[in-house]
């Protein structure tokens, strides 16, 4: 039961003082049913607020089951709240935009009632106020009366021994205020009912008695009938502290569903949010992957597709380790002698005779390994499938032609390095692969597997690096570079030589009588030393070289690359698709068997510098637009979230625990930047798969990368939320409802 003993309650309002409550006396017990009149401002809410515990009192004393109140903090009174009192009020306070059954679950559910025992009971309660045709229609759409039928099951629901209504037919006609007021009296048994009524005429059939307020003092009290009374509210304090995760979720999932437009907006702004995040962050990642600027002191194909490996113990690689290699998760291909990536040639294109401005011309191309592409990276034709099938990038494609490439052939005068006058070959352009791989202004030619297999290649690969020397009759000469040209007009076995050659090289001879003569070509292993070694025979000396002084030496293909056939494999370069992959297959590499360079990101310290920072402030970018897009979200969702103030403090007059609210709003969040995120992986994905002129960050992006992304979004969406509630929770319960509870 309930005591007040001399309680007062005060007003300070614009410096002056209302004494809305003036040494009040009186008791109340279950099974009475009260009816409180009085003029307007004579205090008839602020004595239901101090009853039920949504007002403090200043002086007196209120008890509540015999224990005084005086000294109850806020959070008791809630306990007290949650455990005894079901509001009414004149403008009903359900929430609009649930259903009549979701208003009534939410109240079940933060009365603890299990899932499998709600369904029945919110329709017999709902069918108790009559509503069982509008079960599952918006609240927004009833009628008043319907409004306050469900305000009525809501605190069935509730099952408390105190129902406080304040004016709950104020907004309703007479005729449908008769029937809300029966219903109450119906439905609240031994229940312990404080009706305020505007009018005495309306309720008196149903009170048991009558309280009259004036200027904050009762003048009249008059108990009519004898009701047996309880002595006690009697009701558990109850043990369902919180609400269960389950229905964490499904109020969260009310509230999600309940308000499309909202959700949507909050979606739309999330959305927003992580792709402003995942290109921030994407490009900082794309940063600390970049390419090295300066190129490599030894290797000039830094292509970030190609690594380099060399054993470290000098000896020589064997078939099986080569496998070894080639079987490395992410290894494309294994090139052994890839010297012949770091050499280029002339490329020259016939466009097929119309003689444009570009015709005849020769270009310095760089070597490829068309293993390195995907057929994703083409933004034209297909990879090559045979030694005579090439892929150019942009550049080449530019000077070639700019519109007909698949009828164009490129002539190709292959000009390696220190290697002449090799036949020109006529390569097949069957794609083109976009210049955003490679610097934009220099020629790429990507070949097939097959075109390194070549002995001709082979050879264009060792020959820089192992120099050749005459022997002659035990003697061993050497002249810096002379030029050895590869004729096919020269039989196997022989070589032409000019009559500057035959001086320098081989003095015991005239060029009459050297013909026939047979020296011995010879090369060392660079890194064993080794020698390997051919015997050729002189068959010719040329006549006209002999003014230009210069030392040739022509000699049949086939012949020199006899020399090389048998060189030892010290160094290959294992071909990948990209950076990434590179990371990964260094990783994997056994490191104390084989030394290994990753051209595309060597460095030196002058450019590391530069990375360094140009990283460092990525970094500072990404984390500055963070908090940017933290403020520019609460300042984006503060009206919608101000709109929602008045649904949770509804939760809360129902019993829900401060906690449970943070946590309802924090699945929220938490549930949509879970969708956005799952919608920007998805559009990077597509993005990623169709080249697209949008920047693709997915092939530099780790797990771990993704990890960071949600754990930071996430974390985001958790602050954002909090901040709200603790703005929300600011706003008292009962200044909210009078208010609305705006949120500073
Ligand atoms: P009733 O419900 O009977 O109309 P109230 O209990 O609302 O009366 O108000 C009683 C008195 O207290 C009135 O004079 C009213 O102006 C004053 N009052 C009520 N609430 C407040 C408030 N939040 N701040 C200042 N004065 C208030
Ligand atoms: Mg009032």
């Amino acid at each position: 039961m309930i005591r007040l003993e001399n309680v007062s309650k005060y007003y300070h309002q614009n410096g002056g003082v209302t004494r809305a409550l003036d040494r009040i006396n009186a008791s109340f017990r279950r099974g009475e049913f009260i009816v409180v009149t009085g003029e307007s401002g004579s205090g008839k809410s602020t004595f239901l607020n101090v009853v039920s515990g949504l007002d403090r009192y200043e002086s007196g004393e209120m008890y509540i089951d015999g224990k005084e109140t005086s000294y109850y903090s806020e959070s008791d009174f809630e306990d007290y709240r949650r455990d005894n009192v079901a509001f009414i009020f004149q403008d009903y306070n359900i929430i609009d935009a649930y259903t009549v059954y979701e208003n009534v679950d939410v109240a079940l559910m933060i009365g603890g009632v299990a899932k499998k025992d709600r369904r029945k009971r919110i329709k017999s309660i709902i069918d108790r106020v009559g509503l069982t045709p509008q079960t599952h229609q918006k609240t927004s759409k009833l009628s008043g009366g319907e409004k306050q039928r469900v305000a009525i099951a809501r605190a069935l629901a509730k099952d408390a021994p105190l129902i406080v209504a304040d004016e709950p037919t104020g907004n309703l006609d007479k005729n449908t205020s008769e029937k809300i007021l029966k219903l109450l009296k119906e439905l609240s048994e031994d229940k312990l009912v404080l009706l305020v009524s505007h009018s005495y005429e309306v309720a008196k059939n149903y009170a048991s008695r009558h309280i009259r307020l004036f200027d904050g003092k009762i003048i009249e009290d008059k108990t009519f009938e004898e009701l047996p009374t309880h002595e006690k509210l009697g009701r558990k304090t109850s043990d369902h502290a919180f609400l269960t995760p389950k229905s964490l979720v499904t109020i969260a999932g009310h509230n999600l569903k309940a308000m499309p437009k909202r959700t949507l907006f909050v979606l739309a702004l999330s959305l927003l949010i992580v792709l402003s995040f995942a290109f921030t962050y994407g490009s900082y990642v794309e940063q600390t992957h970049a390419r090295a600027p300066g190129g490599h002191p030894h290797f000039r194909n830094v292509s970030e597709g190609r690594i380099v490996v060399n054993k470290a113990s000098n000896t020589p690689m064997d078939a099986s380790e080569l496998e070894t290699l080639g079987n490395l998760r992410g290894v494309q291909a294994v090139l052994p002698y890839d010297t012949i990536l770091d050499q280029q040639f002339s490329i020259h294109v016939d466009n097929g005779g119309y003689g444009g401005p570009m015709r005849g011309y020769f270009r310095t191309t760089n070597v490829n390994h068309a293993a390195m592409l995907r057929s994703r990276d083409l933004i034209d034709g297909r990879l090559p499938e045979n030694a005579n099938e090439v892929v150019v990038n942009e550049a080449v494609q530019r000077f070639a032609d700019n519109d007909a490439l698949e009828t164009i052939q490129l002539n190709f005068e292959v000009r390696f390095q220190y290697m002449e006058y090799l036949d020109l070959e006529t390569f097949d352009v069957v794609g083109t692969v976009s210049s955003d791989r490679t610097a934009a202004y220099f020629n790429e030619v990507y070949f097939h597997e097959d075109f390194f297999a070549r002995d001709r290649v082979k050879t264009a690969a060792m020959k820089p690096y192992h120099d050749i020397r005459l022997t002659y009759d035990g003697t061993e000469r050497f002249l810096y570079q002379f030029d050895m040209m590869m004729e096919s007009g020269v039989s196997e076995g022989k070589v032409e030589v000019s009559p500057y050659f035959v001086n320098e090289l081989l003095p015991d001879f005239d060029e009459e009588d050297v013909v026939g003569t047979v020296f011995t070509l010879k090369t060392n292993d660079v890194i064993t030393g080794e020698a390997y070694s051919i015997d050729v025979e002189v068959a010719k000396v040329y006549e006209f070289e002999e003014q230009t002084g210069r030392a040739l030496i022509s000699i049949h293909p086939d012949t020199l690359y006899e020399l090389y056939a048998d060189i030892d494999i010290h160094q290959v370069s294992l071909i990948v698709h990209d950076r990434f992959t590179a990371h990964s297959v260094i990783d994997s590499i056994d490191d104390d068997a084989y030394g290994v360079v990753y051209p595309a990101e060597y460095e030196d310290s002058f450019n590391r510098i530069f990375r360094i920072i140009g990283q460092i402030m990525q970094g500072v970018a990404s984390v500055a637009l963070l908090v940017v897009l933290y403020f520019l979200a609460f300042l984006a969702l503060r009206n919608v979230m101000q709109a929602r103030t008045k649904d949770f403090v509804i939760l809360r007059s129902l019993g829900a625990k401060q906690k449970d609210i943070h946590r309802i709003s924090v699945l929220e969040m938490c549930a949509v930047m879970a969708l956005s995120l799952l919608i920007v992986f998805v559009l990077m994905l597509i993005n990623s798969a169709y080249r697209t002129p949008i920047p693709d960050y997915i092939p530099y992006l780790r797990f771990s990368n993704y990890v960071l992304m949600v754990i930071v979004l996430l974390t985001l969406s958790v602050l954002l939320a909090l901040r709200f509630n603790q703005k929300i929770y600011a706003v008292s319960v009962n200044k909210a409802f009078k208010e609305g509870g705006e949120i500073q």
